[in-house]
């Protein structure tokens, strides 16, 4: 007992000074110890987006001419649950228009211990995306290249956020299935079991859909089970292009699943 008391304490030493330091970044597991006596409100930010993370995504995530501008965006710093129930500080770029909104369904996430494994920026990964998936991290930015069809994706803009996308994949049936990121076949189906698959009616469902996002879960002519939306005007760009969600206008399935 007396030996538990000293670990204890001496976690949290270690933990008080790691912030003191500004120790604790992105990826960091926080110790219970030190959310018990500190709080966790402190780990949740919005603020313009910092010279050091602008760095991070220009000619990554963030394009020149894109007509959106960086007041256009926020940086929000949060802290998000494993499915281990570890603390993890997590960030996140999204459109000045959701921050509020992204601020508090995650809070509320983080509060219920609903299980989010990975949030880090995409730019992290060389701005893939599907390398991002396929790694299960939690993404909201990123902007794409405007597609044959002439429409932009809603993250363009950090309009759209993807949530645990290795296990909650986006798939569409034309003429042959294809499916977004690779090798998260299994999960179409949706009763798996994987603490980190979104159901129709959960928390996060729920928090998202209080705040007038939209699931693209509920899609008819394909689903994206990973992704929420939020249908407010975009910053300036270019009106005439439609917003649309990336993955709904690929060209062509690039991974056929052979039909039984
Ligand atoms: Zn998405």
């Amino acid at each position: 007992m007396k030996l538990k008391m000293y670990i204890g304490l001496l976690w949290l030493l270690v933990a008080s000074q790691a912030l003191a330091q500004g120790r604790y970044q992105v990826g960091d597991v926080v110790p219970t110890p030190y959310l018990k006596v500190y709080g966790y409100e402190r780990f949740f930010n919005s603020t313009p987006i910092p010279a050091s993370v602008k760095a991070r995504m220009k000619g990554c995530s963030f394009k020149a001419n894109s007509g959106v501008d960086w007041n256009d965006l926020r940086y929000l710093q949060v802290l998000h649950c494993d499915a281990e129930g570890n603390a993890i500080v997590g960030e996140l770029v999204c459109a000045k228009t959701i921050a509020d909104d992204l601020l508090s369904i995650f809070k509320a996430l983080f509060q219920s211990g609903y299980p989010i494994e990975k949030m880090r920026l995409v730019d992290d990964y060389g701005g893939d995306d599907e390398a991002s998936m396929r790694d299960n991290n939690t993404s909201c930015f990123n902007q794409r290249a405007i597609t044959a069809g002439g429409r932009v994706s809603m993250h363009s803009f950090g309009l759209a956020v993807d949530i645990n996308p290795k296990y909650n994949p986006f798939y569409k049936v034309r003429g042959r299935v294809y499916i977004k990121p690779e090798g998260s076949e299994a999960y179409l189906d949706r009763e798996v079991a994987t603490p980190y698959l979104i159901r129709k009616g959960d928390l996060c469902y729920r928090l998202f859909k209080q705040h007038g996002f939209h699931w693209g879960g509920d899609w008819l002519s394909g689903k994206d089970y990973q992704h929420f939306e939020k249908p407010v005007p975009r910053p300036r760009t270019d009106r005439n292009n439609p917003p649309a969600d990336r993955r709904q206008s690929l060209p062509d399935p690039p991974n056929p699943i052979p039909q039984n």
